[in-house]
C-alpha cells in the first residue's frame, strides 16, 4: 500500500530547506528544535537576498523607484498575512518584532491606561514567559492582579476551574494557542465563548499555533492574536499583532517616532491611522519581505496538510519514545501539537542535549522559558523534541537511537 500523499510529500518539502542538508559532528543533521526557531526554505532566503540586492530602500515616504518597490514588497507581506489569518482588514495587522513585542504592546497600550487596582488578568500555568511577564509588569504598574488557571498532570488546562476564575473583575484573558514546553493545544473556543458572553477580551499567544494549525482569527473569535516570523519558517525579528480594529483604534500609540504620525508640531502631534499608529521607526523591511515569502510557501503546501502530517509524525514520535528504557514524558494532553518534552533516567537535560548534538540530533533543553511549568512538575528542565513538516520518521528513529546511546554512556 502506498503512503498517503501528505506523508510522501514531506521528502520534497525537506529538500526546500538548505540548512537541513548538512552534517553536524560528522552526522547528517536531524533538526528537532523548530519550536525555538524553525529553518527557512530557499524561497525565503532568496526573497530577502533579492530585496537586499535590488530593492533596498526605506518604505512609505520615498518618491524614488527603489522606495516604491520596497514599500510594495513590505505592504504586500501585510496583505499576505491578512489573508493567511483571515483578518477582516489590513488595518488589523500590526507588524512587530515578534510575539514578545506584540504582547507587551497590548499590555502597555490596551491594558495600562484602563486597568484599575483590583482588576484581574487571567492566564494559565502553561504560558511562556512572554505571556506572563508583560502582565506582571502591567499589574505592578496599576495594582491589578494576575490570576493563574491550573493545569493537570497531562499538561491540560483545567478548563472548569479556569472558567470559575473569570468574574466581573476580569479585564483580559491571555492564553497560549499551543503551549511551547508541553505542546498542549488550549481550548481557545471554549474560553472565547465564555469570555465573549461577559464582554471580556481574549489575547491568544499564537507563537506555537501559527506554524502548525490553520488559524482563522475571525473563526477563533479572540480579540488579539500574537505570533513570530521565525517560528513559522521566516526571519527572526519579525512578528505580528492582530487585533480587532475597534480595539486597536481606541488604543493610544505605544512608541513614538517616525511613521506613526500624521503631523508633528511642538504644540500637538496627530497620529497616523491603523496599523501605522503602532509602527514607530524604520521597520525590519527585509525581514517582513521574508515573512511574506514564508507565508506564500506555507499556503502552497496548505496548513491542513501540515497539521495532518505533523499529527501522524507526532503520534509516531510519542509511541517510539515510550519504548525507550527509563524515559519520562512531560505533556500528554489529549490534544497536543508537534512538541514532546521528556527526561531520560536521571540524566540532566543539558547533558542529554549535548550527547544528542554529538550524534547530529538538535533538541532543546532546559526550562524553555516556561519556568512555572517546570515548577508544576517539580523539575528544573526537560529535553524537548519539536517537529515541523520537514521532519520524518527517520528523524524520530535517529532521536531514539541517540537516546539509546545516551543511556549506554550513563549506564
Ligand atoms: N510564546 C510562545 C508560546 C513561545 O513559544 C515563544 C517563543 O518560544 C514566545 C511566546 C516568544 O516569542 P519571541 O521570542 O519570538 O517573541
Amino acid at each position: 500500500m502506498s503512503a498517503p500523499a501528505h506523508i510522501t510529500a514531506s521528502a520534497s518539502w525537506r529538500s526546500d530547506f538548505p540548512a537541513l542538508h548538512q552534517k553536524v559532528h560528522g552526522r547528517p543533521l536531524v533538526y528537532l528544535d523548530s519550536a525555538a526557531s524553525a529553518q527557512q526554505p530557499a524561497s525565503v532566503i532568496d526573497a530577502i537576498a533579492r530585496y537586499e540586492r535590488e530593492d533596498h530602500a526605506n518604505v512609505h515616504r520615498g518618491v524614488h523607484t527603489l522606495s516604491h518597490r520596497a514599500t510594495e514588497a513590505y505592504e504586500g507581506s501585510r496583505d499576505r498575512i491578512r489573508d493567511f489569518i483571515n483578518a477582516r482588514s489590513r488595518s488589523e495587522v500590526v507588524l512587530t518584532s515578534g510575539t514578545t513585542e506584540s504582547i507587551n504592546l497590548v499590555a502597555q497600550s490596551f491594558c495600562r491606561p484602563r486597568l484599575q487596582a483590583g482588576d484581574k488578568i487571567v492566564i494559565t500555568h502553561l504560558e511562556h514567559h512572554a505571556n506572563i511577564v508583560p502582565w506582571q509588569l502591567v499589574c505592578e504598574q496599576t495594582g491589578a492582579e494576575l490570576v493563574v488557571a491550573p493545569i493537570n498532570d497531562r499538561g491540560e488546562v483545567e478548563l472548569e476551574q479556569m472558567l470559575e476564575l473569570i468574574d466581573d473583575r476580569t479585564f483580559l484573558i491571555a492564553v497560549a494557542h499551543v503551549a511551547n514546553a508541553l505542546g498542549t493545544v488550549c481550548p481557545i473556543s471554549r474560553i472565547v465563548e465564555h469570555a465573549g458572553a461577559r464582554g471580556i477580551p481574549v489575547l491568544v499567544d499564537g507563537a506555537q499555533g501559527v506554524p502548525h494549525l490553520e488559524v482563522d482569527v475571525q473563526a477563533l473569535g479572540c480579540d488579539f492574536y500574537a505570533f513570530s516570523g521565525h517560528k513559522m519558517f521566516g526571519p527572526t525579528g519579525t512578528g505580528v499583532l492582530w487585533g480587532r480594529e475597534e480595539l486597536l483604534d481606541a488604543m493610544p500609540p505605544w512608541q513614538g517616532g517616525g511613521d506613526m504620525i500624521l503631523e508633528v508640531s511642538f504644540d500637538k502631534t496627530t497620529y497616523n491611522e491603523l496599523p501605522y499608529k503602532f509602527e514607530a521607526g524604520t521597520p525590519n523591511i527585509a525581514g517582513v519581505v521574508g515573512l511574506g515569502a514564508a507565508i506564500e510557501y506555507l499556503q502552497a503546501i496548505g496548513m491542513q496538510n501540515i497539521a495532518d502530517y505533523e499529527h501522524d509524525l507526532h503520534t509516531y514520535m510519542v509511541s517510539e519514545l515510550k519504548k525507550v528504557d527509563g524515559i519520562r514524558l512531560f505533556g500528554e494532553a489529549r490534544d497536543q501539537a508537534s512538541v514532546q518534552s521528556f527526561l531520560l533516567a536521571d540524566i540532566h537535560s543539558h547533558d542529554l542535549g549535548t550527547i544528542l548534538d554529538h550524534q547530529g540530533v538538535a533538541i532543546r533543553t532546559g526550562h524553555h522559558c516556561a519556568m512555572p511549568v517546570m515548577q508544576r512538575f517539580g523539575i528544573s528542565g526537560t529535553a524537548r523534541a519539536s517537529l515541523a513538516f520537514y521532519n520524518n520518521r527517520d528523524d524520530v528513529d535517529r532521536l531514539t537511537a541517540a537516546l539509546g546511546k545516551a543511556s549506554e554512556i550513563f549506564a
